[in-house]
């Protein structure tokens, strides 16, 4: 059971940052020892997984034999052929009953060590799309092994399953890093710690090539832990990116305090903004927990503006609503209308939503 829980906790913790993947790209996986893999589902993204939710299990062993089988038939069948027989493949060889899809990479993870993950790095893309890039990666990162391009699904899988032979056959073994040109990075170990080790060193790596950081990137982390500390939940935490709110931020930051005029506020945006003096300040959301007994939904710390939520997909809906919140207030202040001509929601109508929000959330859970 440790183990699904370690590739949860690997997916959340590289979903959560925008600077290693966006939307529902990139997917992770793990090896059973009885032979079964546990592989993101499509159209999940990986900030969205949980114990209940975003894995699908496949048998190995007929994925394997299936794989063998396609490539001898990669010869005579054309392309979209190919991908027929592969989707083909997929459907046989899922073991879970529900109706998830495994993703399209699947047969990418088939070879690899025990854990893998497959992400869309910022920096990683930066190399990955120039025409020199295998060089690059090679001077930086000797050990790795560099794919050319092919089409996502199974195209791309034979090709890696070749270069991860020809890889072992050569150096006696698996390869942990390996880039595919245009398109990301995939590493593999066996163990989910190594994993999240070595895509961070890959990725600092690169950031130093490039001369530049992205560090703001890993303070979600930081939150995400820091909340996990107070509250013992496993949230995810969001950096907004939006160049309005990051703009209000500096100019009009007293609007964010403002309390809610609207009940959607409320529900998606929580009692109160926080702001914390560090990211990891743990007394003032001990605090926080203290006053409102709920988990904040926007922390504030040194103007950068988080969203913590179940996934990345429902913290953007906290952004959106926030942006709505905000933009109101912005029409009414250009207009002369200040906050204290503002009917703001009455404090006991503030808490009313809020229990009513809270029961709803017990229900849906
Ligand atoms: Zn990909």
């Amino acid at each position: 059971m440790t183990t699904i829980l370690d590739l949860i906790e690997l997916s959340k913790w590289a979903g959560q940052r925008f600077d290693l993947v966006q939307a529902g790209g990139g997917n992770s996986s793990f090896k059973t020892d009885d032979n079964q893999m546990f592989i993101k589902a499509s159209g999940i993204s990986l900030s969205e997984v949980s114990t209940s939710n975003g894995f699908v299990t496949v048998d190995l062993v007929p994925l394997r034999k299936g794989l063998t089988k396609l490539h001898k038939q990669q010869e005579t069948l054309d392309k979209k052929a190919l991908e027929a027989a592969a989707e083909e493949l997929l459907a046989k060889v899922k073991t879970a009953t529900n109706v998830a899809r495994p993703s399209i990479e699947t047969f990418l993870h088939a070879y690899l060590e025990t854990y893998a993950m497959h992400t869309h790095g910022i920096v990683v893309n930066t190399i990955a799309c120039r025409k020199n890039w295998r060089e690059t990666f090679e001077q930086i990162f000797p050990e790795s092994l560099c794919v050319s391009y092919k089409t996502p699904g199974i195209e791309l899988a034979l090709e890696l399953d070749l270069q991860v032979s020809a890889y072992i056959k050569e150096k006696g073994k698996k390869p942990s890093i390996i880039f595919l040109q245009n398109h990301g990075l995939i590493v593999s170990a066996p163990t989910a710690a190594e994993v999240k080790f070595l895509t961070e060193e890959v990725t600092i790596k690169l950031e130093q090539f490039l001369n530049i950081t992205n560090n703001t990137y890993r303070l979600t982390s930081v939150i995400s832990e820091n909340i996990h500390n107070v509250f013992g939940a496993s949230k995810v935490s969001y950096l907004s990116n939006d160049a309005g709110l990051r703009e209000l931020i500096i100019n009009a930051k007293p609007l964010f305090f403002q309390r809610p005029f609207t009940p959607d506020t409320l529900v998606y945006c929580g009692v109160r903004l926080l702001v914390l003096n560090d990211f990891d300040d743990a007394d003032t959301l001990t605090k926080y927990k203290e006053n409102f007994t709920e988990i904040p939904r926007v922390i504030i710390c040194r103007d950068l503006i988080f969203f913590i939520a179940d996934s990345v997909r429902k913290a953007r809906e906290i952004e959106e609503v926030l942006k709505f919140h905000l933009a109101v207030l912005v029409i009414n202040v250009t207009q002369n209308i200040q906050p204290q001509d503002i009917q703001f929601l009455e404090e006991e109508e503030l808490n009313y939503l809020a229990k009513w929000d809270a029961e709803k959330y017990r229900q849906a859970v």
